[in-house]
């Protein structure tokens, strides 16, 4: 996995392929019910930022039925990664006063970095190192950036943007690893318009990565039928695509 990966960076015309990164925001239900088994079906693994975990059970002893599935996706490979525990986005968004970022500090979304550090550790403890996805891909407070200094802090090594079907990766060499451009994948978008990112990756750039939400359900949905013709064009065309998990995808490119 890793030898043929480098070889994807390598600058080898023949062996170049376009990474693609499938990330899932919010830790949403249809992500569990949906997402995962299509993922697994097609072996392919899919990175999810994740902010509180859903429920709790109704039995004393019994452990919520989130917790369990999350931890199992993590032990089969899938990447769990941080979105903040109460997601505040800017108010110009529809973010009421309580939750939004302009009344946030630094210290504060510091704070719930560290509480969902401490969550996904319990979750998935053999990941030493978590990625991160900004709320509303916003990444300031305070009118200041606070990407760097989350990483600098040793919270997170890896952020990831935001952006529309014109945000990838044209040089690897060149992009910001705590910005990383993704598309987020609105309402409704189609398979034609999946394959049209991951072929203009493959022309243009070196690496893309889907900002997915809700599949069948929740919100910035897409169906269920969309998103497993997706995986299996990626899988039907694994010679020209190498599908990796966020954090996989950036720890092979920092070893350039
Ligand atoms: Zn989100």
């Amino acid at each position: 996995m890793i030898l043929s990966a480098v070889a994807v960076f390598s600058g080898n015309v023949m062996a170049q392929k376009a990474v693609i990164c499938l990330t899932y925001d919010d830790g949403l239900p249809s992500h569990l019910v949906t997402v995962i088994p299509q993922l697994d079906s097609f072996q392919l693994k899919g990175t999810f930022f994740l902010n509180a975990i859903r429920g709790s059970s109704d039995k004393i002893g019994q452990a919520p039925e989130a917790l369990i599935s999350w931890r199992q996706a993590a032990a089969h490979g899938h990447e769990l990664g941080n979105h903040t525990m109460f997601h505040p986005c800017p108010e110009a968004l529809g973010w009421d006063k309580t939750v939004s970022i302009e009344t946030y500090t630094i210290e504060q979304i510091i704070t719930e970095i560290t509480t969902i550090n401490a969550m996904l550790g319990m979750i998935d403890p053999k990941r030493k190192h978590r990625s991160f996805a900004f709320p509303c891909n916003n990444t300031i407070v305070q009118g200041k950036d606070y990407s760097a200094t989350i990483r600098e802090k040793g919270l997170v090594q890896y952020g990831r943007g935001g952006g529309d079907s014109n945000a990838f990766v044209k040089d690897i060499r060149e992009m910001n690893s705590m910005q990383v451009p993704s598309w987020l994948v609105e309402k409704g978008t189609t398979i034609k318009q999946l394959i049209a990112f991951a072929e203009k990756v493959r022309s243009q750039g070196t690496m893309g990565v889907y900002q997915f939400h809700g599949v069948g359900a929740e919100f910035f949905t897409i169906s269920p039928e969309t998103h497993r013709a997706f995986l299996k064009y990626l899988s039907d065309n694994h010679s020209l695509y190498q599908v990796m998990t966020f954090s996989e995808a950036m720890e092979i490119r920092s070893k350039r």
